[in-house]
């Protein structure tokens, strides 16, 4: 506080300290008494004024923007509201085919086994990216903000513990397409709020690329559905996945389309990339649009089931909004964490009973014991070599992710760690770790493909 500040707040001299606690001014009794009257009559009309604005903006934009809300609040609605991406993440998964009401059964011959813990996410909240956390003030946000990390607190007992962190694993002949989470106009989660330095998206990114490094001086051949900070739509990602697919399929000759049909694929996945929306209107989901899986894309899928060696590794930040978790998780999905879900946004999402809503088949057949394998060998060695990144949530959870679910490959989603953590936001601004990070990544695809043989 300077001393100009200082003088200001001591230069209110028209009223008296303690004059307002003496007791209520009684009515008519002199001129303070009339003032009184007026300053009481001032307060309510700017009391309701401020009532009566908020329930118009209640009513003209579908919530209470009220003007004295904080700016965390309504930095908060904003965000909500422009994450599209987020947003529609897991709109569009859609109901089975199980549904007893309709009179329907499951296609003869399928068996849903337990594949254990499905945690029962409430759909709107399905996006752990999707919020800033409550008693987040961005006027806290500090601009010089400097981490006072200090490398021997991750590695109290071993500081040259990153210098061990060189690459020692051999993947040659393995492919990983790589996902980078968000980008462009969607920032993914943000904390503290407002500040690139801080948002999800430039992290996932920079990950993503050590990472490829890693995974190239492994030997492994590496493809990234994003390699700059632009915003790729969610089915952009996917159609480019497909036809990075029908490559590797076409090269280890196990393409089982004719070249027309070949090329009308292509043409179908091609156009999703350059319309780039996510939007059933826009045709911007393609061959994905809908619940379950139309006939295209179960041809792509049971084709991805075949390719060797090939795994999809999407990378992502997490937030909590009451700042309580931290560490690593990974997401994957089932046959049966989908459906579970879909049938769930069945009877929840009023977007899925539309009439025009696309309902497909239920797709059967997904990786689902090596997705597993691929969750544990990720979350086992990125803690195994960063402790302190073993988290207090789930550490993997089956879910029903669209950039999971809309292809055959086997695949996982990283949320690496907990943006909102302190400890964790602190960790990821240090390359040591981040390198760590990458390696630990590589360590997990080569553990499971030791396990999984492919
Ligand atoms: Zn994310």
């Amino acid at each position: 506080m300077d001393q100009n500040t200082e003088n200001k707040n001591t230069q209110t001299p028209s009223v008296q300290p303690g004059r307002d606690t003496a007791g209520p001014a009684k009515a008519g009794n002199g001129k303070s008494g009339g003032y009184r009257i007026i300053a009481i009559l001032l307060t309510l009309f700017l009391f309701f004024g401020a009532v009566g604005t908020g329930l118009y903006y209640l009513n003209s934009k579908g919530y209470v923007d009220i003007p004295f809300l904080t700016t965390a609040t309504r930095a908060k609605k904003y965000y909500k509201n422009n994450d599209s991406n987020a947003n529609t993440k897991n709109l569009f998964s859609g109901a089975r085919d199980v549904d007893a009401a309709e009179g329907k059964t499951e296609p003869s011959g399928t068996t849903q086994p337990d594949y254990g813990e499905i945690v029962d996410i409430d759909p709107d909240k399905n996006d752990p990216d999707s919020y800033v956390p409550d008693d987040f003030d961005p006027d806290d946000y500090d601009p010089d903000y400097d981490s006072d990390y200090d490398p021997e607190d991750v590695y109290p007992d071993n500081t040259t513990k990153h210098q061990t962190a060189n690459i020692n694993c051999d993947l040659s002949g393995k492919i990983i397409i790589l996902d980078a989470g968000h980008g462009g106009r969607d920032t993914g989660c943000q904390f503290p709020f407002n500040n690139p330095q801080f948002w999800e998206c430039n992290f996932t990114l920079h990950i993503a690329e050590v990472l490829k490094a890693k995974l190239e001086a492994s030997g492994a051949k590496v493809y990234m559905t994003r390699s700059d900070d632009s915003w790729v739509s969610l089915y952009n990602r996917l159609a480019q996945t497909h036809l990075i697919c029908m490559d590797i399929a076409e090269q280890q000759g196990k393409l089982p389309f004719s070249s027309e049909h070949a090329a009308e694929l292509r043409q179908m996945l091609q156009n999703s990339i350059d319309i780039n929306e996510d939007s059933v209107a826009s045709g911007g989901m393609g061959l994905m649009v809908g619940s379950g899986a139309g006939p295209e894309l179960q041809e792509l899928m049971e084709m991805e089931k075949t390719l060797d060696n090939v795994l999809f590794l999407s990378v992502h930040l997490n937030s909590s909004e009451s700042r309580t978790l931290h560490g690593t998780q990974i997401y994957y999905v089932t046959d049966e964490s989908i459906i579970e879900s879909e049938n769930r946004q069945m009877r929840t999402n009023d977007e899925f009973k539309r009439s025009d809503f696309p309902k497909r088949d239920a797709y059967y057949g997904r990786k689902n014991e090596n997705n597993s394998l691929l969750a544990e060998c990720l979350y086992d060695n990125i803690v195994g070599d960063i402790p302190q990144f073993e988290t207090n949530a789930h550490a993997t959870i089956a879910d029903n992710y669209a950039v999971l679910r809309e292809h055959g490959l086997t695949c996982a989603l990283i949320e690496t760690a907990f943006l909102s953590d302190d400890d964790d936001r602190r960790m990821l601004q240090d390359e040591n770790v981040i390198d760590q990070i990458a390696v630990s990544i590589c360590n997990g695809v080569e553990t499971y493909f030791a396990y999984a043989g492919n």
